[in-house]
């Protein structure tokens, strides 16, 4: 099936014009006639149509010139063709199995010390639960362990390399830290297998010296949640009567930080900031605490938007101006914190565009395929994703996946996708998910508000992505 042709045309801050062409995701350089020339061809019209029309404005002979350059790097790089259908149909158990469970990650409680405004759980967004008190029990992660070795135990045969990883994940997975410490010994008897990768998200107010130790001498990959200067911090996450948190993390921070230093071992993984931002952050602000403080520069594994869809976190008249704001204060902030800045305004899907593998390995977008990543929840459900709610659960540690379901939630998916998306120009730039699709419903629907919001930004990142390699042609070489 053939769909109209999928390219668009944007400029840079210094009136330099390219084309983007969404089939093979290559940007190339184009004169200003030539823009003209491909502005007209995209709406269908015929080379005579498109010259008599030009005319007007160029001499004919320049006009012939550019639509044969035109010609020229068409065949040469295949652009400007249709768009052809995205690949839909692929068999999620075999490449599942062939390619083994990225990662596991146990739920190991749904409570949490902090009431932080923004959280998914705070009742404030429509598809996912809220906070309780429920906590795993030993033998359902345990469980949860055995199956993950098992169903790898092939995968790690013939791909010795991959590293298996263990995530712990809440509410404040460190309210259940018997657990944590249990399962790591369990893996270490039961298994034997010194390289695993042990991973945990936390918000930092529970650490103290025999936790730190404990996670430090595990080799733990410890990310902290810090959203920046006590005022930005403290505005949204907050302890359950309301106290600011910003004093404790910082404190353990500091503890961490020592330990870690003092820490013998070779190899150990340092730890890492996650930073959420919303509407009201002041950006320049959080890049310039990050940069003055020692203990956290260079610290970022991930700067996070609070998406404001489907919430009443805010209203709608906190949503419009949001994105304008971010360009603005991101451009700005550029020269201060050039890696923040590429891996959160701008998104991974534009320095993969820079790998071209994103192209190669995914044909569709960039979500993963149900089963490559396991979450298990505390009753011993499977999910697809931490960023889900769980009103999509794909098994349980009695039964193992449930294919059938998994194939069903696939092609609610990419049906759904595969109608709206089959004409649009930003495509494979659009890193719409299965977690921006969840619907009542119970299937998965492209959401209005997202789309249009995607269509709009997405070439405005573009442009300004250009604007700043016309700056600084390295840009990349630093980044990936
Ligand atoms: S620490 Fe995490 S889980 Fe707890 S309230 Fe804050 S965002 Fe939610
Ligand atoms: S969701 Fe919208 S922007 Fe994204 S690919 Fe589909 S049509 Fe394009």
């Amino acid at each position: 099936m053939l769909s109209s042709l999928s390219y668009f045309v944007f400029s840079t801050k210094k009136g330099n014009y390219y084309v983007y062409d969404n089939e093979t995701g290559i940007v190339y350089p184009i004169t200003e006639i030539q823009k003209e020339i491909l502005e007209l061809y995209r709406h269908q019209y015929s080379i005579e149509y498109i010259k008599n029309i030009l005319e007007k404005k160029y001499i004919p002979k320049e006009i012939d010139k550019e639509i044969d350059n035109i010609k020229l790097i068409s065949s040469k790089y295949k652009l400007f063709v249709p768009q052809s259908a995205p690949e839909i149909h692929c068999n999620i158990e075999e490449v599942n199995k062939k390619k083994g469970i990225r990662q596991l990650i146990l739920v190991v409680t749904e409570n949490c010390n902090l009431r932080c405004k923004y959280c998914i759980y705070s009742g404030h967004y429509e598809m996912h639960r809220t906070h309780s008190k429920n906590y795993m029990p030993i033998e359902i992660a345990k469980k949860s362990v055995d199956f993950y070795f098992n169903y790898n135990s092939e995968y790690i045969e013939t791909n010795p390399q991959n590293q298996l990883c263990i995530g712990f994940y809440g509410g404040e997975p460190l309210l259940n830290f018997e657990l944590i410490k249990n399962i790591v010994h369990y893996v270490n008897a039961k298994y034997n297998q010194n390289d695993i990768l042990y991973t945990i998200t936390t918000n930092g107010t529970l650490l103290n010296d025999e936790k730190i130790r404990f996670l430090v001498d595990n080799n733990f990959s410890i990310n902290i949640s810090l959203d920046g200067s006590q005022i930005e911090h403290d505005r949204n996450r907050v302890y359950a009567n309301n106290l600011g948190t910003h004093g404790d993390v910082l404190e353990n921070i500091k503890k961490l930080y020592k330990i870690e230093k003092e820490s013998k071992k070779p190899n150990k993984n340092e730890f890492k900031i996650m930073t959420c931002f919303d509407h009201k952050s002041n950006l320049l602000e959080v890049s310039d605490f990050f940069d003055n403080n020692v203990y956290l520069k260079n610290r970022h594994a991930r700067i996070m938007k609070i998406i404001p869809d489907k919430t009443t976190y805010c209203s709608s008249d906190d949503k419009n101006p949001f994105i304008k704001k971010l360009h603005t204060q991101f451009q700005q902030s550029y020269e201060k914190n050039k890696q923040s800045f590429i891996s959160t305004f701008f998104g991974p899907q534009y320095t993969l565009l820079f790998s071209r593998d994103f192209y190669k390995v995914n044909p569709t977008r960039g979500n993963c395929i149900p089963g490559s990543k396991l979450v298990v929840d505390y009753q011993g459900n499977f999910h697809m994703c931490d960023k889900m709610s769980n009103n999509y659960p794909i098994g349980n540690i009695h039964t193992g996946f449930n294919y059938k379901i998994m194939k069903q939630f696939m092609n609610s998916f990419y049906e759904n996708i595969s109608n709206h998306c089959k004409d649009c120009n930003v495509s494979r730039l659009c890193m719409l998910c299965f977690a921006n699709c969840e619907d009542k419903s119970g299937e998965f629907k492209v959401d209005k508000t997202i789309c249009e919001r995607n269509k709009s930004s997405l070439p405005m990142n573009l442009s300004n992505l250009y604007s700043l390699l016309e700056e600084n042609p390295n840009l990349f070489n630093d980044a990936i």
